[in-house]
């Protein structure tokens, strides 16, 4: 395995985005509030199944008044397909009557406004606060928890722990396209079982070059954030090179939708 001195958070990101040029969320939507609805409606479902039930759903209710004072038992009917639909219908029903009521309907460009709706905590405000109203946001799910975990930019499985820290390695304006990007990888390639012989970043990652993910912390921008092969003891090499997962040579992938206009 080739070394790399440089594996800096940017460096990584760079390799990263060499598989995903122009990452950006695969949910469809128009506005700020179909963003909001169809993220809520993504919890344990999948984008391409919540894109399959918003048109319907947006074209019987377009906004936050109409989704207020919809019947429940129809919008149940309509997001049936993306799992949890009771509990997801009150709460995409609530969020608008929330909205409605404190916000004249519409979506506040704020975080601490936005985890007060129903069914909203921080990963759905900033996937909205990111890519639809202008604001920095770094939204963390599992996906962005395993990537960077490997890649020993992150070194806890606590969400808020990681976006703090995700944060503090990025500049702002970088936020929402590095968790796009660290999503994209982690459908794409970075897997459960990785398959590491095709990524970009496998000089960068502890993950493919020890095995273990539990690399060096990442003290701050531009430091090195992985131990190199160098640095690692040959017998803990070889300990480790046992647990290493096989290698994959096929790559899953598949097109990005492209937002509704
Ligand atoms: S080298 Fe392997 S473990 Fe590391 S980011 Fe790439 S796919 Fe994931």
């Amino acid at each position: 395995m080739a070394r790399s001195a440089a594996a800096t958070p940017a460096a990584i990101f760079e390799a990263l985005a060499t598989h995903h040029p122009g990452a950006d969320t695969e949910l469809d939507y128009r506005t700020p509030f179909e963003l909001l609805v169809a993220t809520v409606l993504s919890a344990q479902s999948t984008d391409r199944g919540v894109n399959a039930v918003t048109p319907v759903l947006f074209a019987r209710y377009p906004d936050a008044r109409a989704l207020a004072s919809a019947d429940a038992s129809e919008v149940e009917a309509i997001i049936h397909a993306t799992g949890f639909f009771r509990q997801k219908a009150k709460a995409i029903i609530g969020l608008s009557a929330a909205l409605l009521e404190t916000h004249r309907g519409e979506v506040p460009a704020d975080m601490a406004a936005l985890v007060t709706l129903p069914g909203v905590g921080r990963k759905t405000a900033n996937v909205v606060l990111g890519h639809a109203l202008g604001v920095p946001g770094l939204p963390v799910d599992r996906h962005v928890l395993r990537v960077a975990g490997r890649l020993g930019l992150i070194h806890t499985d606590d969400a808020v722990k990681a976006e703090s820290a995700l944060t503090a390695l990025y500049p702002p304006e970088q936020w929402t396209r590095v968790s796009d990007t660290l999503i994209l990888h982690g459908r794409r390639i970075c897997l459960p079982t990785p398959t590491c012989d095709v990524c970009h970043a496998r000089t960068l990652c502890p993950f493919a070059i020890t095995g273990t993910r539990r690399a060096r912390p990442v003290a701050a921008r531009g430091t090195p954030a992985v131990r190199t092969r160098a640095t690692v003891p040959a017998r803990s090499r070889a300990a480790t090179a046992k647990k290493r997962p096989a290698a994959v040579t096929a790559v899953r992938g598949r097109g990005r939708a492209r937002k509704r206009r």
